[in-house]
């Protein structure tokens, strides 16, 4: 629910407001429009009513917001969210591209890449320390090693690491030494490690689980805002559909509609969205186009040898060619004026 709060009330009223609405057991959370001030109401309203809220003088009007998501949806925050890490933004109009191999699996292999997709202009490297693996008999990942080595790899590069926890039992450890947490798609709905991970003050990457909805993804986006953090970035990964061509379908009609949806910053995966590297650099082409707000990409210097998703890695020389090309895409689509309204405009419209 949010309440349009009437124009020239005093401030000591919003306040007398706001207690009452913590009174409730809810979180009262500012929306500043351009002429309008609104509070909107986080948490369970099934038992607060329209007419309850009516009586306070101050109040002009009451909107029903449909959507279970709160913190996360274009309603209550109606502005992109724009994702700062170490002076490099995503979302917003800002574009980043996050590249690096599946899994870190040597300081040669990690340091190697890291400088190749450094020079080609990768704004974060990626790498996994820790890997969920389908099977119990595949390389699981170096572990601690793993994050010691991004750390060199970060330090000889100044690319700032994105990487998987997996348990809570780690987030110490991620606090200090990682920049963008990432939460697998696998954990997409591990509730208590979204909280914990909420917690820790970290920027989030968190993926699309595998046979989850959009708003299944907004929901445990919501768990991550709503235990603290503001700084979350959503990903598309592919989704499960009887097709077995791809590796998983890739969903990029979840750029616009989560873009209508929520303010936070939604970028694509086209190396498990697709599962084979030819297909990767097109369907990265063609998130750049549908609007993503960035990309991430494996890249590994030996993809024949990986230890894990070698068959959707594509090596550094493929990887320049891409940034080339998506740098001139990006060029071609943008304008001047910032777009054209076709006239069909929805109430929550991207703002940049
Ligand atoms: C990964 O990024 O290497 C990974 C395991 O991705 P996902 O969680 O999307 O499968
Ligand atoms: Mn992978």
């Amino acid at each position: 629910m949010i309440m349009i709060i009437k124009q020239g009330t005093l401030p000591e009223q919003i306040e007398e407001l706001r207690a009452e609405v913590i009174s409730w057991g809810l979180q009262p959370q500012e929306i500043k429009g351009e002429s309008t001030f609104m509070l909107g109401l986080v948490g369970d309203t099934s038992q607060v009513s329209e007419e309850a809220l009516m009586r306070y003088s101050c109040v002009e009007r009451v909107m029903k917001v449909s959507e279970p998501y709160k913190l996360a949806g274009r309603r209550f925050h109606p502005d992109d969210t724009v994702v700062e890490i170490n002076n490099r933004k995503i979302g917003g109009g800002s574009f980043a591209v996050i590249a690096g191999p599946c899994s870190v699996e040597s300081e040669d292999q990690i340091l190697s890449v890291a400088h190749d997709v450094a020079l080609s202009g990768a704004q974060f490297l990626r790498g996994g320390a820790f890997k969920p693996r389908t099977s119990p008999y595949s390389f699981q990942g170096l572990g601690l090693e793993g994050l010691e080595l991004l750390k060199v790899a970060r330090e000889k590069t100044g690319l700032p690491i994105v990487t998987e926890i997996m348990s809570p039992e780690y987030v110490d450890v991620f606090i200090e030494d990682v920049d963008v947490i990432q939460i697998g798609a696998r954990n997409m709905q591990n509730f208590p490690l979204l909280t914990e991970v909420g917690r820790t003050g970290k920027p989030v990457l968190l993926k699309r689980g595998p046979s989850c909805t959009i708003d299944e993804l907004l929901m445990a986006a919501e768990y991550i805002l709503y235990a603290g953090e503001s700084q979350v970035i959503v990903c598309e990964r592919g989704i499960r559909t009887f097709e077995t061509a791809t590796r998983n379908t890739l969903d990029l009609s979840a750029v616009p509609v989560i873009q209508e949806k929520s303010h936070l910053p939604v970028i694509i995966d086209p190396s498990h969205g697709t599962g084979h590297s030819s297909l990767v650099p097109s369907m990265a082409l063609a998130a750049v186009a549908a609007g993503a707000d960035g990309l991430i990409i494996e890249v590994h210097n030996q993809p024949e040898k990986a230890l894990c998703d070698g068959p959707q890695s594509i090596t550094p020389i493929v990887f320049d060619h891409l940034m080339k090309q998506i740098n001139c895409l990006r060029e071609a689509l943008m304008t001047e004026d910032g777009g054209l309204d076709d006239g069909n405009a929805e109430p929550f419209r991207r703002t940049a």
